[in-house]
């Protein structure tokens, strides 16, 4: 079944257009790996879905609904749990109190997100002020866990952080896969996004111009969209 299904999406910042038709499903379960070069649409894609810049033309559906034209909050409480670019947690709570104040029921309770970053039950009472960048990182994915997501947005979770930090990252990645979350994800590195991706979408210039399993990927297509 299909979980999210995007048409014909074209979105503007004021009169600048970004998105010129992005076309993109993520079925339940699956892994889609976002992909592109800088300023090719990812983020306003993402940004598009949540209605955080609002799409002019085409729909979104999620699990059956039109959500094109929705709030933000309604879009959350349906079930999509963003971890946006910039990592946004409340500043003035801690850890744990962050993860009480986003969940919801089902199966990411807190003692699964303790598991999943061990470093955030070390530090479950600091407040998320005091964590590092890539503490928090794991903070705004741990809090999008804790809505009980149908469908996880995550939008450069690793970008910039050490790399035994995205280390850690990858490896709860992989677990959450692991549990048949589906999830929809924009990330550099490539050698880490591939294995866990079930299929890659690929956007040049606001357009969906390639879509297909990450072993289809070639080196072509890989050196004409992507620069490597
Ligand atoms: P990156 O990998 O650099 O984050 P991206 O693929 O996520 O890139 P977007 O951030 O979605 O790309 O940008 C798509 C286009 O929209 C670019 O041309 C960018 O300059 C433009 N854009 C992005 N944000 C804004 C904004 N707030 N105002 C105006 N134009 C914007």
């Amino acid at each position: 079944m299909k979980l999210l299904e995007i048409e014909a999406l074209q979105t503007f910042y004021g009169k600048s257009q970004a998105l010129f038709g992005v076309d993109l499903a993520v079925e339940e379960g699956e892994a889609v790996a976002l992909m592109g070069r800088n300023g090719m649409g990812k983020t306003t894609t993402i940004r598009s879905i949540c209605h955080l810049t609002p799409a002019r033309e085409g729909n979104i559906k999620f699990a059956g609904k039109d959500i094109t034209r929705m709030r933000p909050h309604r879009i959350a409480r349906l079930g999509i749990g963003l971890v946006p670019e910039g990592r946004r947690c409340f500043p003035n709570l801690t850890v744990e109190e962050n993860l009480l104040a986003a969940a919801r029921p089902g199966k990411w309770t807190l003692s699964g997100v303790y598991a999943l970053f061990p470093r955030l039950k070390e530090r479950r009472g600091q407040y998320a002020r005091t964590l590092s960048g890539g503490e928090q990182q794991m903070l705004a994915i741990g809090r999008a866990l804790a809505t009980n997501p149908r469908l996880v947005i995550l939008d450069e979770a690793t970008e910039g952080l050490a790399p035994v930090i995205r280390h850690d990252i990858w490896r709860a990645i992989r677990a959450i896969r692991a549990e048949g979350q589906s999830i929809l994800i924009v990330d550099k590195t490539l050698s880490e996004l591939l294995p866990v991706a079930d299929r890659c979408v690929v956007l040049e210039k606001g357009r969906t111009v390639w879509t297909g399993a990450p072993d289809v990927l070639d080196a072509e297509t890989q050196q004409r969209f992507l620069g490597v």
